[in-house]
């Protein structure tokens, strides 16, 4: 599986788009191409299109002369990897469909299934941001949060599939209600949707975003800055509740808040400075991989699954 010609067929499936690649085991990418993933249709036609897409990806290997030894594929929600089942996902719509095993029937090579920010964190861990560290956090902040924990090389599941939902740790008791039920939730107060929604209420302007927010705080305007601080507030609440969980190494943010760079690094790093009592400082970089960090750990997770049986 080594040899040079060996590609994995990975996709990452989102909730409105598909990154897919064919990727080499070294991490390097062949090809790449999008696809809408159009979740509306329902769970039986995103998976119709998941195969489609994975069988084209893999006919294309071969007519490149490159030999498809493995399918990874991402999803959203709660996956159980073990057992290759999408389990359960809001926006793509998934109730227990066992993708793995369909892909293998499909396309008749091994196939693993993983979380979207799981294998991005082992993507960013192994190839990224956290290259050469033992223990990594990835902390991916967008619509939503979530996290996840890679420990030398591995990334860690839970039980249930459900690890890492660093974005339902409840930071704000009583605070923002949050999708999952709860009040308060990381999630709920400091996610990219969550901060445009802020500002949008206290400011009239309906169309502001995380992103503008951000630029506007720097810039020096009172309300923005205020929103910011506020999400930051919370945000360094939850990683210093992840450290004294987890003890890592270096924390990478991702995800499409983090594109905010040094706006949001800077006073992240401060505000967590600030918690730090027992707790040994993580070191909090931001994340290299940008929006292909899904595909690319999806096929990290196949070339591991290979080794795991030969
Ligand atoms: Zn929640």
């Amino acid at each position: 599986m080594n040899g040079s010609d060996s590609v994995v067929v990975a996709l990452d499936v989102g909730g409105t788009g598909m990154k897919c690649a064919l990727v080499r085991p070294d991490g390097t990418v062949h090809h790449e191409e999008r696809h809408p993933t159009r979740a509306e249709r329902g769970p039986e036609a995103v998976t119709e299109t998941i195969l489609g897409v994975a069988g084209a990806l893999a006919g294309k290997a071969r007519a490149d002369g490159l030999t498809p030894v493995a399918t990874g594929i991402a999803v959203p929600g709660v996956v159980d990897e073990h057992n290759g089942v999408a389990v359960w996902s809001a926006n793509v719509g998934f109730r227990d469909v066992p993708l793995r095993d369909l892909a293998v029937q499909r396309l008749g090579m091994p196939a693993a299934l993983g979380h979207d920010v799981r294998v991005g964190a082992l993507a960013e861990a192994r190839l990224g941001a956290g290259r050469g560290r033992r223990h990594v956090l990835f902390v991916a902040i967008g619509t939503g949060i979530a996290g996840g924990l890679v420990i030398d090389g591995a990334g860690y599941p839970g039980a249930h599939g459900a690890a890492g939902e660093l974005g339902h740790v409840v930071v704000r008791p009583g605070g923002t209600p949050c999708g999952c039920g709860l009040r308060g939730c990381l999630e709920a107060e400091a996610s990219a949707k969550a901060v445009g929604r802020r500002y949008a209420e206290l400011s009239g302007e309906p169309t502001a975003t995380a992103f503008d927010v951000a630029t506007r705080a720097a810039r020096g305007e009172e309300l923005a800055r205020r929103v910011w601080q506020d999400a930051v507030e919370a945000l360094a609440d939850g990683l210093i509740t992840a450290q004294a969980l987890y003890d890592v190494g270096i924390v990478v943010l991702g995800g499409g808040l983090a594109e905010a760079g040094d706006e949001l690094l800077g006073p992240v790093r401060a505000a967590v400075a600030q918690r730090v009592t027992f707790h040994r400082s993580p070191e909090i970089v931001r994340a290299e991989l940008g929006d292909t960090a899904g595909c690319l750990g999806s096929a990290l997770l196949a070339l591991d699954s290979l080794k795991e049986t030969p």
